[in-house]
């Protein structure tokens, strides 16, 4: 039985505005197990980036915690944590690589010097370990050690990309969370660093987290999926239930939407309108303005979680029924 890496319960996150404060993280609640790759699916503006930041304790304005708990590695109660603390475990424990990482290297600084830098803010020298700086170049397949004296412009995107990971890599933690690892690359390159990112993942044993926007990419790499809508986790669950028997229907549109998973040659459903933004928050379930499934109760009432089993939950009172208005609508 896995033991549970990252534990977050009941968290409401938002931004202090002129308006005072937006809500985006509503009671989102997940157990991330250990050793597994977990992909967070939902569409921009979801609350991915929101709720990626938080765990890692990144908690200054705006940004705001209402309340909720994060537990990491069993004993790291993130939210509790002073920044000393924090800043220890980032890197050792739990390492994060923001969205577009690979553009924010810095533009003067050789790879070598930004490997440097990683190390001295962890009372580390460059040069007394200049072995864990080669090891950890191979694992993400920058066998050529002239990397080193680059500058981030000599350097292909997937390159870039590789220096980023390595860098996440470098204090060896037990867990990586990614924000948008393959967005920005071309496909090939994206291909590539998912092949790594796996490769990764099994020798190394990591807890991996892969944010994207791109559910199908998720689906081709992921243990566990969740699926976020409006600053909740609508669903949660192992890939392969989620593929053959989304209990959302908001995961089932997603996957639908995605020519090669289950289309070819029928109608694709579409995903009628938008989503009311943070402000104007639905009082109900929060997908109910869009769900071609909608009943009067699902406008008024914010459904319970439904647990099935150690990690996989939905939010939908309509599940079962929807399956078969599904089947008649659809398929
Ligand atoms: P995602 O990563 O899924 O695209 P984000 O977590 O970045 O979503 O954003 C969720 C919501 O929070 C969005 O409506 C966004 O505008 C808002 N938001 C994100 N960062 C900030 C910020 N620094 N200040 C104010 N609002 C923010
Ligand atoms: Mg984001």
């Amino acid at each position: 039985m896995s033991e549970i890496s990252i534990s977050v319960k009941n968290l409401n996150v938002g931004y202090l505005s002129d308006y005072g404060i937006i809500k985006v993280l509503r009671n989102v609640s997940i157990d991330i197990p250990e050793s597994k790759i977990i992909g967070v699916a939902g569409e921009s503006g979801s609350g991915k980036s929101t709720l990626a930041t938080t765990i890692m304790g990144f908690v200054n304005p705006p940004l705001y915690v209402e309340r909720g708990s994060i537990i990491v590695d069993s004993k790291y109660d993130i939210l509790s944590m002073s920044r000393d603390e924090l800043n220890k475990i980032r890197g050792s424990v739990i390492s994060y690589v923001p969205q577009a990482a690979q553009n924010s290297l810095n533009p003067i600084r050789k790879v070598k010097e930004t490997f440097t830098d990683i190390l001295k803010a962890k009372g580390m020298d460059y040069y007394a370990n200049i072995d864990v700086v080669y090891n950890t170049l191979e694992e993400v397949g920058l066998t050529d050690r002239q990397v080193l004296d680059m500058y981030p412009f000599q350097l292909s995107g997937g390159m870039k990309q590789r220096v980023v990971i390595a860098i996440s890599l470098l204090l060896n933690p037990k867990i990586l969370i990614m924000d948008e690892p393959t967005t920005g690359l071309d496909v090939v390159v994206q291909y590539e660093i998912l092949k790594l990112l796996k490769k990764i993942q099994k020798e190394k044993d990591l807890t991996l987290v892969v944010i994207s926007h791109d559910i199908a990419m998720l689906f081709q790499i992921s243990d566990y999926i969740a699926v976020m809508y409006g600053g909740q986790i609508v669903e949660y669950g192992k890939y392969n239930t989620l593929l053959e028997e989304a209990y959302h229907p908001y995961t089932y549109l997603l996957l639908s939407s995605v020519p090669t998973v289950r289309s070819r040659g029928k109608k694709l459903p579409r995903i009628p309108g938008d989503f009311e933004g943070f402000i104007r928050y639905p009082k109900g379930c929060v997908f109910s303005s869009r769900c071609p499934f909608v009943t009067s109760t699902c406008k008024e009432v914010p459904p319970q979680i439904v647990a099935y089993d150690k990690f996989g939950f939905y939010k939908c009172i309509r599940y079962p029924e929807w399956r078969n208005e599904v089947k008649k609508a659809y398929e």
